[in-house]
């Protein structure tokens, strides 16, 4: 993301306080500040969709809130069609997230996304802690969620159980959208939000 443009070879820098640092010659360059990144999981029916508008309203000037599927379309376009390539996918969304916190906000992100998926990524240096929660419903509201979709939007039931049972065991904080009506679950999650923000012992236990 941050290349030398003084070495004659294409070097990757490394960020350090705000600044993007080549490792082979030693230049800086500004504007590579990091900020922690906040990623609300969830299998489909979870109710990301439902929380986005009022979760996105609660952080205004805080935070700057995404649904990763605005970018599915231009993913598969950018790929020449199915299947989404979805490292590269993950890596835009952190290359966003840099991009964001340049404005000194965090991002927050709505979609399925796996802790060790991000790990893994080059871009990963340039946000700091990545902090997981997860949209949770019981497994029978689940299924009458996404059965009473629309057609081009009902798929693969069973699937989305299992995964969400799988993302249960594996996500440690928790929001039941089955407890509450989005907005009370976007306050829930705006004050997790903000309470990671501030809060450098709560980010400890997270990373
Ligand atoms: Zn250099």
């Amino acid at each position: 993301m941050h290349y030398c443009h003084s070495c004659d070879t294409q070097i990757a820098m490394e960020p350090h306080d705000g600044f993007a640092i080549c490792p082979i010659c030693g230049r800086m360059d500004d504007g590579a500040a990091v900020r922690p990144l906040f990623v609300v999981t969830g299998a489909s029916g979870s109710g990301k969709t439902a929380v986005l508008a009022p979760l996105a309203r609660l952080l205004t000037g805080r935070c700057i809130t995404f649904d990763v599927d605005w970018l599915i379309d231009a993913a598969r376009d950018l790929g020449n069609g199915p299947p989404v390539r979805w490292p590269a996918f993950q890596e835009a969304w952190l290359a966003i997230a840099h991009g964001v916190a340049q404005a000194g906000m965090p991002t927050v992100l709505l979609g399925l996304f796996i802790p060790r998926h991000l790990e893994e990524l080059s871009a990963r240096r340039w946000v700091s802690d990545i902090h997981f929660s997860l949209l949770d419903c019981p497994d029978d509201v689940r299924r009458d969620r996404i059965k009473t979709r629309p057609t081009w939007r009902r798929h693969d039931v069973e699937g989305q159980v299992g995964f969400g049972k799988w993302l249960r065991t594996h996500i440690d904080h928790h929001f039941d959208t089955n407890e509450g009506t989005p907005e009370d679950i976007a306050v829930a999650i705006s004050v997790w939000v903000i309470d990671r923000m501030t809060s450098p012992r709560s980010q400890q236990e997270d990373s």
